[in-house]
C-alpha cells in the first residue's frame, strides 16, 4: 500500500556511530559478590545455535538440568527447575507462590538480601514481621525458636549465604522446628549453591531459590528455583491465584512437568550454559567442590592477616564463598577498588547497606575459587595498599 506521508532517511546519531564498532569486553578476573567468570566451557555450551523450545532434544535437556539441579541442591524434589531472570527473580517466585494477602511471614534480617526479601513479601500482601541480627552475625535456633513462638507466622525466610555480609547461617535443626510450627521454610541459597554445603532434604527445607552467576560460574539470566511437597501442598489450597502470571509454579510445573505445555519461551542458549555449568559441578562432585572453595577460602584469610587486615566475621560463620574485610584507618575503600579493576583487572566489591564503606567484598566462588587468584589478588592488593 503506498503511503502518502513522507519519511526522512534514517540517520545514526554521534553517538550510536561509536557503537557500530564491534563489541569489545575487557578481561576482568571477577572477585567480587558476583557475576563470577563463567568457565570456558558454559561459555562454548551458551554459542550453539538456539533450538524449539518444544523441540524433543531441548525436552531431554530439560531433564538434565533438572536431575543435575537435585543433585547440587541435595534434594529429590520434582519440582526443580530454573527461572528466567536473576536469582532476584527466583527469590520472587518463592514469595509470589507462597504468600497469600494476609499471610503472616517472618524474615530473619540479618544483611542487605533479608531486606529485600521484607520488600517482596511485603508486595505480595504478606503481613510481614522481622526479627533482626547485626550485620556479621548468624541467629541461632533458640532465636529462631523465640520468634516462631511470638509470630506463628505461615513462611518464615532467611538467607544461607548473607552476601553483603558475608555470613553463612547454620540451617540444622531449623527445618524440623517449622515443622513443628506449621510454618513453610523458604531458603536463599543464591551465595552458597555451588560452594557451600547444602543439604535440602536433609534440612527439609521446603522452598529454596539460587542464581546462575555466583557459585556455578555460569552467566547471569537463569536462576534455579525448588518447591517441596509442603510447598506444593500449599500452592494447590491457595484461595487467590498467584499474583505474578510469570512466575506461578502452577502453570510453570505444565512445561517443567511431564505435559509440556507452552508457558513462554524458554531461554533456551541460558539453559546450554546452566546445564554445563551443572555438567562440571557434577563431574567435580560436590564434596571435593565443597573442599576446594573452603581451602581456598582459607589461603585468602590467612594471606589477608598476614597484610595486616582483619575478617569482619567470625571465622565460625564465614563464607567460603564471599569474604568482608574491614577496610583499614585512612584509606578510601573505592579508590583501592578502582585501582584493582583500572590498572590490574581485578574487580572485588564495596560494602553493600550498613557495610557500605568498611569493607570490601571478595568473592571466590565456582570456577574462580583457585589459588592462583588467591595468590594474585593478594599480592596486588600489598602492591596497591602500600602505595595509598
Ligand atoms: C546476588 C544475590 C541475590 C540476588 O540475585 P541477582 O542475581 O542479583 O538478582 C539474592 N540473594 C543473595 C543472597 C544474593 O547474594
Amino acid at each position: 500500500m503506498a503511503s502518502t506521508l513522507s519519511v526522512s532517511t534514517p540517520t545514526v546519531n554521534q553517538a550510536s556511530r561509536r557503537s557500530l564498532t564491534p563489541l569489545q569486553v575487557p578481561q576482568r578476573l571477577l572477585l567480587g559478590p558476583g557475576p563470577s567468570n563463567a568457565d570456558p566451557t558454559v561459555v562454548a555450551a551458551m554459542n550453539q545455535q538456539p533450538i524449539g523450545h518444544l523441540d524433543p532434544a531441548y525436552l531431554g535437556l530439560m531433564n538434565e538440568v533438572q536431575d543435575l539441579l537435585r543433585y547440587a541442591w541435595q534434594t529429590q524434589n520434582p519440582l526443580t527447575y530454573p527461572v528466567p531472570g536473576t536469582g532476584s527473580a527466583a527469590m520472587e517466585a518463592t514469595l509470589a507462590n507462597m504468600v497469600e494477602p494476609g499471610d503472616v511471614v517472618l524474615v530473619a534480617v540479618k544483611g542487605y538480601f533479608g531486606h529485600r526479601l521484607v520488600d517482596m513479601a511485603g508486595r505480595y500482601g504478606g503481613d510481614v514481621r522481622t526479627i533482626h541480627k547485626a550485620w556479621g552475625q548468624a541467629f541461632d535456633l533458640a532465636e529462631l525458636r523465640a520468634a516462631l513462638e511470638t509470630h506463628r507466622p505461615q513462611v518464615l525466610a532467611i538467607v544461607h549465604a548473607e552476601t553483603s555480609t558475608g555470613v553463612r547461617q547454620p540451617l540444622e535443626g531449623l527445618g524440623a522446628l517449622c515443622r513443628e510450627f506449621d510454618c513453610l521454610l523458604i531458603v536463599d541459597t543464591v551465595t552458597s549453591l555451588g560452594g557451600v554445603p547444602i543439604f535440602l532434604d536433609d534440612w527439609q527445607v521446603d522452598l529454596a531459590y539460587s542464581c546462575s552467576q555466583k557459585g556455578l560460574s555460569c552467566p547471569p539470566g537463569i536462576s534455579p528455583f525448588t518447591l517441596g511437597e509442603r510447598a506444593i501442598a500449599k500452592l494447590q489450597n491457595r484461595r487467590t491465584p498467584v499474583a505474578n502470571w510469570y512466575l506461578d509454579a502452577s502453570l510453570l510445573q505444565k512445561y517443567w512437568g511431564s505435559d509440556r505445555t507452552y508457558h513462554h519461551t524458554a531461554p533456551v542458549n541460558m539453559t546450554y550454559a546452566l546445564r554445563e555449568a551443572l555438567r562440571l559441578l557434577a563431574e567435580e562432585g560436590l564434596e571435593a567442590r565443597w573442599q576446594r572453595h573452603q581451602q581456598n577460602a582459607e589461603r585468602l584469610w590467612d594471606g589477608l592477616e598476614a597484610l595486616g587486615l582483619n575478617c569482619h566475621v567470625d571465622r565460625e560463620f564465614r563464607l567460603p564463598t564471599l569474604t568482608t574485610v574491614r577496610v583499614p584507618a585512612g584509606v578510601d575503600p573505592k579508590a583501592v577498588s578502582r585501582t584493582l579493576l583500572n590498572e590490574y583487572d581485578i574487580e572485588i566489591g564495596g560494602g553493600l547497606g550498613e557495610l557500605a564503606g568498611q569493607v570490601w567484598r571478595i568473592g571466590l566462588m565456582g570456577a574462580n575459587s583457585h589459588p592462583e587468584n588467591v595468590d594474585r589478588l593478594l599480592e596486588t592488593l600489598a602492591q596497591v595498599l602500600a602505595q595509598k
